[in-house]
């Protein structure tokens, strides 16, 4: 077995220990990672995840960190990160393949200009192309399986790819294992006229600006929506826009954000958490579900509800 502190002599990637995490997370908010992997090779990917099971030490994959609340006490075990070494895209025959690194903005500025349409509705979402696979991200009609014909992916030691009927994609949703490791996605789509898709970009960006607070950190939404309602109408209707817990603050603009606007602390934003599921629970007895994934607390800081 690898000694724990030789991690980085087995592969090439980057090593670092006692890595703060907060610089990787929309957040900026979390405590440091006990190591932070950036491989470069598949058999880096390969050989950190079998490092971390023969040490039993908890194995994170961490994208743009725009869908976590990394804990105060950070991360006990490996993170890993794709951005640096897996971020190409290329064009071929009709094909975009993007790696996992890839920023949702970058592909879909490359998709626009190799003529694709489909994915333009998208570029306003925080996330690597690794993540946004993960979380089915999407947004104004579009999601990012729409167009997807199959992902890379480690599995079990091994690198194989998926097709996208195999994927289990739903609303948000997407069937792959804990332990699975995405490493690329195919997309292919149909053509368009650049101009009008830089259009529509640019438009949904706006609005997205205007609706949401996109300036100061946050997480997208802290709650999933109890369909038909609006988690963030039911927090407004608490009157808790603007409540401030330490640093941080149920948004102003869009009451389902949490911002970060003063040196938040996890625990304050757990705080935050907690008052608006309360009160909701209290006027409604709707039970409001976290959208965001809590990553890095020893036992769950959710309080239950009566
Ligand atoms: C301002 C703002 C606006 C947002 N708007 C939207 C929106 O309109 N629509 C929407 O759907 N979401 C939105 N989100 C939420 C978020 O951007 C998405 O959930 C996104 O898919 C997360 O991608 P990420 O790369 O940041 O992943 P992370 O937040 O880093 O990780 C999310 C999950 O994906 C897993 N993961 C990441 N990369 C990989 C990989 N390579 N292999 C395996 N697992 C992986 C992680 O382990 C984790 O479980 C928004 C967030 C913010 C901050």
């Amino acid at each position: 077995m690898i000694p724990v502190q030789d991690l980085s002599l087995h592969i090439e990637g980057n090593v670092r220990e006692n890595a703060p995490l907060a610089p990787y997370s929309t957040f900026r908010i979390g405590g440091a990672a006990k190591f932070f992997v950036e491989p470069t090779t598949i058999s880096d990917v390969i050989r950190t995840q079998e490092f971390a099971r023969d040490h039993a030490l908890p194995f994170f994959i961490l994208g743009n960190g725009s869908n976590v609340l990394i804990s105060d006490e950070g991360w006990d075990g490996i993170v890993m990160n794709l951005e640096t070494g897996f971020n190409k895209l290329t064009f071929e025959s009709d094909v975009i393949t993007a790696e996992a690194g890839v920023k949702m903005a970058t592909f879909v500025d490359f998709s626009i200009r190799h003529k694709r349409k489909g994915v333009e509705m998208l570029a306003g979402i925080p996330a690597t192309i690794g993540g946004a696979v993960w979380m089915n991200a999407g947004c104004y009609g579009g999601e990012t399986s729409d167009h997807l014909i199959d992902v890379q992916l480690v599995r079990d030691g091994k690198y194989i790819s998926l097709p996208k009927s195999d994927c289990g994609f739903q609303y948000r949703h997407s069937g792959f294992r804990k332990s699975d490791i995405i490493l690329s996605a195919r997309f292919g789509m149909s053509e368009g006229d650049p101009q009008e898709l830089r259009e529509i970009k640019i438009k949904l960006l706006k609005h997205r600006n205007e609706v949401q607070p996109v300036n100061i950190p946050n997480c997208g939404s802290v709650f999933k929506n109890p369909k038909p309602r609006f988690s963030a109408e039911l927090i407004e209707a608490e009157g808790l826009k603007g409540t401030r817990i330490g640093g941080a603050e149920i948004s102003n603009m869009h009451a389902n954000f949490i911002v970060n606007v003063n040196k938040a602390s996890a625990q304050d934003v757990i705080s935050l958490m907690n008052l608006a599921r309360k009160k909701v629970f209290e006027s409604t007895g709707i039970v409001l579900e976290p959208e965001v994934q809590l990553i890095g607390f020893k036992k769950n800081p959710i309080l239950p509800l009566p």
